[in-house]
C-alpha cells in the first residue's frame, strides 16, 4: 500500500500552499457546475482527465459507472444525483465509461460472478446494455452502450427530468481510453465541431 500519510504530508507541504486562496474560498462555497459520474476503477481520475480544480466536479463513482433508473426509496446514487441537480444546480452531467472496464468485461465475457453476489446483482442493471451489444465479448461496444443507457436512466430521476424540461442541464456520454488518454464524446452533435474524440486543441 502506498504511504498515504506521506502523501498527506506532501499535500500539506507542496500542494496546499499554492492553492491556499482557492481552499479559503471553497471553505464557504460549494458551487460545482458539473456532475461527473464515473466507474470506481482506480485508473479513472476525473479531475486529472478534465484538468479541473477542487470544487469544480461533484463526483459519483459506482462499479461500471452504473446509474440505476429512478425508484422511490432510499438510494445513495439517487440522493447524490438529486442533490447535485436540485440543490447545487449543476449545468452538465457527464457519464464517463472507460476502456477495459472490469465490470463491463465480466458481463461481455460472461464471467462467473457466483462468488460475488452483490456485484452480480448490481451488474444486472446493465442487462439492457448487454442485450443491445450484438457481438459477445466486445467489451468496447458494451462500454459505449452502457454509457448511453445510463444517460437514459438519469433522465428517469425527477430532478433530472425537471432540469431537462427546463433546459437547465445537459447530459453527456464519454468514454475514456486508458492507454491513450483519448476521451470519446458519444453525445457530441454529429458533424459538429465537437463530434467524436475531444480534441486536445
Ligand atoms: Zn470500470
Amino acid at each position: 500500500m502506498p504511504d498515504l500519510t506521506e502523501g498527506v504530508a506532501r499535500f500539506q507541504r507542496d500542494v496546499f500552499p499554492a492553492k491556499a486562496e482557492l481552499f479559503a474560498h471553497l471553505a464557504a462555497h460549494h458551487t460545482p457546475e458539473t456532475l461527473f459520474i464515473s466507474c470506481s476503477d482506480a485508473r479513472v481520475v476525473p479531475e486529472l482527465i478534465t484538468g479541473t480544480e477542487p470544487g469544480d466536479l461533484f463526483v459519483i463513482r459506482t462499479a461500471g459507472n452504473l446509474v440505476p433508473a429512478y425508484t422511490p426509496g432510499a438510494d445513495g446514487v439517487a440522493a447524490s444525483i438529486e442533490y447535485a441537480v436540485a440543490a447545487l444546480g449543476v449545468k452538465d452531467i457527464v457519464v464517463c465509461g472507460h476502456s477495459t472496464c472490469g465490470a463491463m468485461t465480466a458481463l461481455a465475457e460472461g464471467h462467473d460472478l457466483s462468488g460475488a453476489p452483490a456485484v452480480a446483482d448490481w451488474l444486472r442493471l446493465a442487462d439492457a446494455s448487454v442485450a443491445r451489444t450484438t457481438v459477445d465479448g466486445d467489451v468496447a461496444a458494451l462500454v459505449r452502450e452502457n454509457v448511453l443507457a445510463q444517460l437514459a436512466n438519469l433522465a428517469t430521476h425527477p430532478s433530472v427530468a425537471r432540469a431537462l424540461a427546463e433546459k437547465t442541464v445537459a447530459l453527456h456520454g464519454w468514454v475514456y481510453d486508458i492507454p491513450t488518454g483519448d476521451v470519446d464524446d458519444l453525445t457530441a452533435p454529429a458533424g459538429g465541431p465537437a463530434a467524436g474524440t475531444l480534441a486536445a486543441a
